[in-house]
């Protein structure tokens, strides 16, 4: 038996909804630390980034919508292949479902086993999971490095900056306006999820991130973040947390531990700094994994199956 209960399987507390205006043309769907969904409501057209985790959770975003705007939503973008992220797309009944192209091959390859393990780990973040289509959220368009999508006369880019919690992570942004929308690339006081994650490549993709100067940003996790120092703070905390997970791990590494020893000592040194960020439990034992397997053998990372979630966390916290 573990002490811990399985990854978010014992927190079933329901979260306050915020709607936040960052300009005219652009909110955030925010939950105290649930997976955000940024709104871009452009001349003609309304773009929402990330999707909610089921067509029913979709639709209290659509409410929030349709109490700001009547324009018609036809783009829905993917920051990337998350279950979590993707599989309330249904319910915006798009014309356009965009990816970066890494992101679609990730879904090819690794999509399914992806939906079954999201599913069975934080089961409060699949409400009405039965609105589920069967299958896959699949892109319709797919782009690589940039994409720019003028609705009317404002400029949407959609960009690649570099690898960091996925693969294909890919950022909305609003260059007139300087908002950033970075999915789990940026997270705000709420546990970075770095299971699937290149720890070697993060941190100067958060550093593109900067260069581009947001003055506001709505990370993965967190509150909307409305100005340039609570953006600069976004984004340290994101990189202070990989940079010191990586150390931690590298450190044990080379010391030759075994995962069980390196996750124990990273645990006890990280908890004090980042103890209070939401899902620090449920990540944690996820990120070690993976940076152990990227310090040692593994530069890309490995599938997780509901199975395979099941056995790490057997071996870590059991
Ligand atoms: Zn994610």
């Amino acid at each position: 038996m573990s002490t811990k209960a399985f990854a978010s399987q014992a927190d079933l507390q329901d979260k306050q909804v915020s709607f936040t205006k960052l300009s005219d043309h652009a909110y955030a769907y925010t939950a105290e630390g649930d997976p955000n969904t940024g709104v871009i409501i452009g001349d003609d057209a309304v773009m929402v980034i990330d999707t909610q985790a089921t067509p029913v959770m979709a639709q209290d975003v659509i409410r929030r919508i349709r109490e700001v705007t009547d324009k018609p939503i036809k783009y829905v973008v993917l920051s990337h292949y998350h279950a979590v992220r993707v599989l309330g797309a249904s319910a915006y009944q798009p014309e356009h479902i965009i990816a970066s192209q890494d992101t679609y091959d990730l879904i090819v390859e690794r999509g399914e086993q992806d939906k079954a393990s999201e599913i069975g780990r934080f089961p409060r973040l699949f409400r009405a999971v039965e609105s589920v289509p069967p299958g896959l959220t699949w892109p319709t368009i797919t782009f690589t490095g940039k994409m720019t999508i003028w609705l009317g006369k404002l400029e949407v880019q959609l960009l690649q900056l570099g690898r960091g919690h996925t693969k294909g992570d890919t950022v909305a942004w609003l260059p007139q306006e300087r908002i950033l929308f970075s999915g789990d690339l940026v997270e705000f006081d709420a546990t970075p999820y770095a299971g699937d994650a290149y720890f070697r490549d993060w941190p100067q993709t958060l550093d593109n991130i900067a260069a581009l100067q947001p003055e506001k940003l709505v990370p993965g996790r967190g509150a909307a973040l409305t100005t340039p120092e609570q953006v600069q703070q976004g984004l340290a905390g994101t990189k202070a947390f990989i940079s010191d997970v990586y150390a931690c791990v590298r450190e044990g590494v080379a010391a030759g531990k075994d995962l069980h020893t390196v996750y124990k000592d990273t645990y006890a040194r990280l908890k004090p700094k980042y103890g209070h960020w939401v899902i620090f439990d449920h990540c944690m034992p996820f990120d070690v994994t993976r940076c152990y397997d990227e310090a040692t053998q593994y530069p890309d990372p490995r599938i997780w199956t509901a199975e395979r979630d099941r056995q790490m966390w057997e071996t870590l916290e059991g």
